[in-house]
């Protein structure tokens, strides 16, 4: 976040150079640097056996599924993250988790870090955010996180771990280019 104004005094904050990082918004009455650091949030693909978790949240995309997600908080470590969003969104037990990589927002300050998990135990029990949550056949999960462009992406990482070919994959997209 790029701020304009000291959000704890609301002083006019001043440019000051910082040693590493050039010119630095910075409120002389807090002594405090305001540097412009990205959001890290997690992005987590829940698998077991050839199922995918799934939800659904019109707010973030109207005609998409979407993967887990949530910010990471002040005093967790990421793994910590994943392990809590997953349970509070859908009252899932994951474990086994693994880091597949990041990726941006475009013009948002979104850092997504990206993971898959495996599930331990529990049944679906979805937090009063979400619309829907339920177990998708992995191989039909692209078809159905059309929006999702980087859920896709972590899906499609999955599937290389998990050992899957790439016709059998896409089945959504191998019939798609077929019925054209
Ligand atoms: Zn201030």
């Amino acid at each position: 976040m790029k701020y304009k104004f000291c959000p704890k005094c609301g002083t006019k904050l001043i440019m000051r150079d910082s040693w590493d990082e050039g010119k630095v918004p910075y409120c002389p009455a807090d002594d405090i640097m305001y540097f412009d650091l990205p959001k890290p949030c997690v992005v987590v693909a829940v698998i077991k056996d050839d199922q995918i978790l799934l939800m659904k949240q019109s707010y973030i995309f109207k005609d998409s599924k979407v993967l887990v997600s949530g910010y990471v908080t002040n005093g967790e470590t990421v793994e910590e993250t994943v392990v809590r969003e997953v349970k509070e969104e859908t009252g899932i037990t994951v474990d086994n988790i693994k880091y597949l990589g990041s990726d941006i927002v475009e013009k948002s300050e979104l850092l997504m870090l990206t993971y898959m998990a495996n599930y331990v135990k529990g049944e679906i029990k979805k937090s009063d955010e979400v619309e829907g949550v339920e177990w998708n056949n992995i191989e039909d999960a692209l078809c159905q996180m059309k929006e999702d462009k980087i859920g896709k992406r972590v899906v499609r990482k999955v599937l290389k771990e998990l050992g899957y070919k790439a016709d059998r994959v896409y089945r959504c997209e191998f019939k798609a280019m077929q019925e054209v």
